[in-house]
């Protein structure tokens, strides 16, 4: 380009001056969703075609923003930002990513509708590398937060209008978008979970938002929602009404947080509260109080299925020796071991093993006949006195099998449990006895 003097610039040169300083311009008929690339340069040679539908470029554009995904799910489309109607100038700034690991281009968006048609003329500007540095420090901490708010928008429920917010820019830059928050609704729907969408519509439904929202109260709650590539995650909705001059005003501002990663822990760390919450410590076996309800549970299921349930309780023989002569520790030990033996029989036969308390343990088994369990109990005794224990090398057990009747309270069923049991020990202990 030539180099002209100061006082040689005359509006003649706007057209070569801009050409020469923005990277892209395009031309957008709104109603035919139409574009036509007027000037493509660097990378945007690559990512805009010359020419094609509007809402697919946007579509694509969009996605690179992100970087995260191959491919925005069409569900996720009606978040993408700048499909809408412009009828004002727009201006944002936007990271384009173009390749994995590599640094995201930054671009100047400027939007003109070009009033009263419906077309707007859109200008693509690439940030040079020191702007970029500085954007990329200025704006470090305003992404964090846009990279856990996934989305934002004004609703005003007297006009139904939807509009977007802008959190990268921190500024109140609208796009007049000429989506009803009435239509909006029932297209973003369909990316929670089928569960969660009864509870969206009720939740975000206008009059239930008039009615439970007084101004400046906000409101949030969690479900799952599809994200850009189309996996379910965790998600915050906040509602929150503004606080304005007039009563009758109903504007909103409306949020979707990406909570995943934290309720995933959440749900973690609660999952294993809950197993130790029905653990025995020292065995790892159900503790006292779960296998007592799963006692409860088979007495119920024998009545409501016309399955047989058996149930079992299994004594080691003359433990307290153990622990005499070979110290507490080992006894422990013994028990674990013991445990083990019991899961491993349980789990082929699809029974459940709790620790009664000390050295007694009762075992449910479900579907099981008085005979089948008592063929467990022969199985299970066996395998405990061949075992060879650490230390003690020998120990033996005395098990009592019943079948639960349909008569059967629960009193009833393990008294005669109990009685099963202390029959094998009156006649000799290490053996089983049905009653
Ligand atoms: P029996 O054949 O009649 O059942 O004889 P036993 O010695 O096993 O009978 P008893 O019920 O009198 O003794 C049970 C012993 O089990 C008492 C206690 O020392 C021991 N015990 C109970 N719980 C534990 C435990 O958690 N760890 C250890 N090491 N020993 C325990
Ligand atoms: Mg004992
Ligand atoms: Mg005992």
């Amino acid at each position: 380009m030539m180099i002209k003097s100061f006082e040689d610039y005359s509006i003649a040169d706007v057209p070569e001056l801009l050409l020469d300083n923005v990277d892209a311009v395009i031309v957008v008929d709104a109603p035919t969703d139409q574009y036509k690339a007027l000037l493509r340069k660097g990378f945007f040679e690559q990512y805009i075609e010359e020419s094609g539908s509007y809402h697919d470029l946007i579509i694509d554009l969009w996605f690179h923003f992100d970087g995260s995904s191959e491919k925005v799910t069409s569900d996720y489309q009606i978040f993408a930002d700048n499909t809408g109607d412009f009828r004002k100038k727009y201006s944002r700034r936007l990271n384009i990513v173009t390749a994995e690991g590599e640094k995201p281009h930054l671009v100047q968006l400027t939007v003109y509708p070009l009033v009263p048609s419906e077309k707007y003329l859109f200008v693509m500007d690439e940030f040079d590398d020191n702007e970029s540095l500085q954007e990329s420090l200025t704006s470090k901490k305003i992404r964090t937060i846009q990279s856990s708010y996934l989305f934002s928008m004004y609703i005003d429920l007297v006009l139904d209008t939807t509009s977007s917010i802008n959190v990268a820019e921190m500024s109140d830059n609208v796009v007049n978008y000429n989506l009803k928050y009435s239509d909006w609704r029932m297209m973003i729907v369909n990316m929670f979970l089928p569960e969660d969408q009864d509870q969206f519509l009720r939740r975000s439904d206008p009059e239930y938002l008039k009615k439970n929202f007084p101004q400046g109260r906000t409101a949030s709650f969690d479900c799952m929602m599809r994200n850009l590539e189309g996996k379910f995650i965790w998600v915050k909705l906040i509602f929150s009404r503004a606080q304005t001059n007039d009563e009758s005003d109903y504007r909103f501002v409306f949020m979707v947080q990406d909570i995943h990663e934290n309720s995933m822990e959440m749900l973690s760390t609660l999952k294993k509260y809950e197993e130790m919450a029905i653990t025995d410590p020292l065995t790892g076996v159900y503790n006292h109080g779960e296998i007592e309800s799963q006692l409860h549970n088979a007495l119920a299921m024998r009545v409501k299925n016309d399955e047989p349930v058996s149930i079992m309780m299994i004594d080691l023989d003359l433990f307290k020796k153990v622990n005499d002569n070979y110290g507490h520790a080992v006894g422990d030990t013994t028990l674990k071991h013991l445990a083990k033996i019991m899961t491993d029989i349980s789990l082929e036969e699809k029974c459940s093993v709790g620790r009664w308390g000390g050295e007694e343990f009762v075992i449910v088994c479900y579907g099981k006949s008085g005979e089948q369990a008592a063929a467990i109990a022969e199985k299970l005794r066996h395998s405990v006195d061949v075992y060879e224990f650490p230390e003690i090398m020998h120990i033996t057990c005395s098990i009592g099998v019943t079948e639960i009747t349909g008569e059967d309270d629960f009193q009833e069923a393990f008294n005669r449990l109990d009685r099963a049991m202390y029959a094998s020990k009156h006649n000799g202990r290490n053996m089983v006895t049905k009653l």
